[in-house]
């Protein structure tokens, strides 16, 4: 039975009523949730949905997170590209129309260093008009060089806020030090990076704490941090690898609740839905509160450009074929998902600033 009748669904909602609508499995109320979405998103972004592109530079990694395809004692091979192959990436994604791109690496300082992260910002600078990073952790001081080199925006998962799931998830490298990993945000604004997006990675723990704690991280940055713009991801966990754990899986009705719920209680923030959900789930979840997707996504490293872009580029099956980070669901086209959005409405966004200064 609902126990939910006599909350507001508003921007004020505490935790104890946060939770009641969480645990309520009503149908209605997730109708009611999803109508106060919507027309809060109308009346913030309008009808316009972001696209953008994840590029992945590297699959090296020190950390061994147990969910992940990347993990370092997973042998798979490794790769990191190089200065042409970057730049084969770079244009095959800007030939497909893509102009705002998230590079992502493993988390290997040792083979992808801030140096290394700075020359593949500044190459990037020509090709696109907005670009985020998704790499390991950094100080602030080499925060504020990726800015300098066109870094707009960082994006960092706390993966779970459970300490103790955190540390059986992390066992060794430097992932496994929690307090680090959730100053990072702090860091990054220090550091004047723009925009920051966070998330958790939904199916490690209780989602509902995560999401709690999530949105607790969240209204702390804004408060220290009000310049900032910021965004959530909730990525789901997809099959990888050896990790099998199915206790904490979220349905697509909770993931639609986690939406709403967060679109009601921040009226501002991007909430970003990337390809490892299915395409029918997102042609739904644009309508409640999703503001930025991604598409004719490659989550492997050399993904774009093909096999053997150039004689600099030579074929490698083995990594483009074997060792995704995780399986992407959406496999459609960036003009697809473009032709998607304007049949639904909507208006798609390629890039929502432009700098005029040459
Ligand atoms: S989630 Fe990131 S840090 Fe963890 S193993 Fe995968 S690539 Fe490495």
């Amino acid at each position: 039975m609902s126990n939910t009748k006599n909350i507001t669904i508003c921007n004020t909602l505490c935790n104890t009523e946060i939770l009641a609508i969480f645990n309520d499995h009503d149908p209605a109320l997730l109708e009611q949730l999803a109508q106060e979405a919507q027309k809060i998103t109308r009346r913030y972004f309008g009808r316009t949905i972001s696209l953008y592109a994840p590029l992945y530079l590297s699959n090296h990694c020190a950390n061994q997170c147990v969910y992940c395809g990347f993990h370092a004692s997973l042998k798979i091979p490794r790769r990191k590209l190089n200065e042409q192959e970057i730049e084969a990436e770079y244009q095959a994604l800007a030939h497909a129309g893509i102009q705002s791109i998230l590079l992502l690496t493993g988390e290997s300082r040792q083979h992808t260093p801030p140096e290394y992260l700075e020359a593949a910002l500044k190459a990037a600078k020509k090709y696109f008009a907005n670009i985020a990073l998704e790499v390991y952790p950094l100080e602030t001081e080499e925060y504020a060089r990726l800015n300098a080199a066109g870094c707009d925006g960082v994006t960092i998962f706390q993966e779970t806020y459970d300490q103790a799931r955190y540390k059986i998830l992390h066992p060794a490298g430097k992932k496994s030090n929690y307090a680090y990993r959730y100053d990072a945000p702090r860091r990054i604004a220090l550091g004047g990076l723009r925009q920051i997006t966070l998330g958790v990675l939904l199916g490690l723990a209780d989602w509902r704490q995560d999401i709690l704690a999530l949105h607790a991280q969240l209204r702390s940055l804004e408060k220290e941090f009000p310049g900032v713009d910021y965004a959530i991801s909730f990525p789901r966990l997809r099959g990888t690898y050896d990790y099998k754990e199915k206790n904490y899986l979220v349905s697509d009705a909770e993931l639609v609740k986690i939406i709403c719920v967060t679109r009601i209680l921040f009226p501002r923030i991007g909430i970003n839905l990337s390809t490892r959900e299915s395409a029918s789930f997102r042609d739904r979840a644009v309508h409640f509160g999703v503001t930025k997707i991604s598409a004719g996504s490659s989550t492997a490293v050399g993904g774009y450009a093909g096999l053997g872009a150039s004689p600099a580029c030579p074929p490698d099956r083995a990594v483009l074929e074997n060792a995704p980070q995780f399986a992407v669901n959406d496999e459609r086209s960036v003009a697809a998902v473009k032709a998607m959005l304007e049949k639904q409405g909507f208006d798609p966004v390629f890039t929502d600033w432009r700098c005029l200064a040459a």
